[in-house]
């Protein structure tokens, strides 16, 4: 898969996005953040790329993951354009 098509925040694909991607300020689609991460030009969650991290953890074992793959995917988090 491009990296292009994953968040650039928290690197879900945006195929994964029920809205298919954020929105920008002027009401566009961003191609860059999904809609979890940005909304109407803005960052849904305004800390550091740990806490973020942390955030995310939790959100997937919420959702069923497994704390191993919550952790695999916050690991990668650091390496996205956002975090940069
Ligand atoms: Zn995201």
């Amino acid at each position: 898969m491009n990296s292009k098509q994953m968040c650039q925040s928290c690197g879900m694909p945006l195929s994964n996005d029920p809205n298919g991607g954020g929105t920008n300020s002027f009401g566009g689609k961003s191609e860059k953040y999904c809609s979890y991460c940005f909304q109407k030009g803005e960052f849904t969650y305004k800390g550091t790329v740990t806490e973020f991290q942390e955030f995310c953890r939790i959100k997937m074992k919420e959702n069923g993951h497994s704390a191993f793959k919550s952790w695999l995917f916050s690991r990668g988090m650091k390496r996205l354009e956002r975090w940069k």
